[in-house]
């Protein structure tokens, strides 16, 4: 008997297309898998909506299931609520850190600083230099900003918060 769970632990296993150091799972996208005889219905939450990667996703999830033996499969698309940075587990964001992405901030925290009542700080993932500057709005994807470190130099990518 396959369960809800294993489905779970299948999709785990599917990289983020752009960062492939964390699961689709951990990004915080999944949001709910039933389970009805042999169809199977993942719900998933776009990180935002013109992300490119999200089609990718939804392949790699379609693939995953078919390869353990369920033809049945539908993706639903759902925008509400929205996804959020917070949405991705702290285990995720240490990954994050390790592979040389600045961890995003707390949602709430780029909302303040996006109505200018705080200025952000982008710690550099390298070497923890609070001194960073950005380069570029898009750094290597869309959903990222091109960083560079004032203490070791080191350019590097800041996960977008929403
Ligand atoms: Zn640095």
């Amino acid at each position: 008997m396959i369960t809800e769970n294993d489905i779970l632990s299948w999709l785990k296993e599917i990289p983020d297309p752009e960062i492939p150091v964390i699961s689709v799972v951990e990004l915080g996208v999944v949001r709910k898998i039933e389970l009805n005889n042999s169809k199977v219905t993942v719900t998933v939450t776009p990180t935002y909506s013109g992300c490119p990667a999200m089609k990718q996703m939804e392949d790699d999830i379609r693939a995953k299931i078919h390869e353990n033996g369920i033809s049945d499969v539908e993706i639903k698309m759902t925008y509400s609520p929205a996804w959020t940075t917070d949405w991705i587990t702290d285990e995720a964001k240490e990954k994050l850190r390790v592979y040389g992405i600045a961890p995003p901030e707390h949602s709430t925290i780029d909302k303040k600083v996006l109505m200018g009542l705080q200025e952000r700080v982008v710690k550099c993932p390298q070497c923890g230099s609070a001194v960073t500057e950005m380069i570029s709005q898009f750094g290597s994807t869309a959903c990222k900003s091109l960083y560079k470190c004032k203490d070791c130099l080191e350019p590097f990518d800041y996960f977008k918060c929403l």
